[in-house]
């Protein structure tokens, strides 16, 4: 919808899946003239069905490109923003994170984050170790990335 409202709906974009989502939040426009958008995005967060991964147990591992967007993975103030997905991703129990993470920076932040970028490959490698325990028996089943 283009044009201007009298009201614009509060969107976030989400920091697992970049999908824009309603945050719930009305704007409305001084003496109710219409002068705003129809939403205002209001920066980063995490969509309903991300929230609800992470509130039950999960971490999303997204992978993104860091050799064309230049992102350096010691650079804790890179900004979802400035990734390019690939878009792949997956959830990892927190639980699980915290067994196969070596790296003592991300099983640190996986105790607590909602997501961690990831360079390409390492997914694979995280999938492969996870199956390869749930095989032979460290891990169960339920253990499994989603
Ligand atoms: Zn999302």
């Amino acid at each position: 919808m283009t044009g201007k409202h009298e009201f614009a709906c509060g969107t976030r974009t989400c920091r697992v899946c970049a999908e824009e989502y309603m945050d719930g939040t009305l704007y409305l426009s001084p003496g109710l003239v219409a002068t705003l958008p129809d939403h205002i995005n209001g920066g980063s967060g995490i969509c309903p069905q991300h929230q609800e991964l992470h509130d039950k147990g999960y971490v999303a591992f997204v992978e993104i490109d860091g050799s064309k967007t230049g992102v350096n993975f010691d650079n804790k103030d890179a900004s979802e923003r400035e990734v390019l997905r690939t878009g792949r991703m997956i959830h990892i129990r927190r639980t699980v994170a915290a067994k196969v993470l070596r790296n003592g920076a991300a099983k640190d932040a996986s105790r607590t984050a909602r997501v961690l970028y990831v360079d390409i490959g390492a997914i694979d490698q995280l999938v492969a170790f996870i199956n390869g325990s749930i095989a032979e028996g460290s891990l169960s089943a339920d253990d499994a990335p989603i």
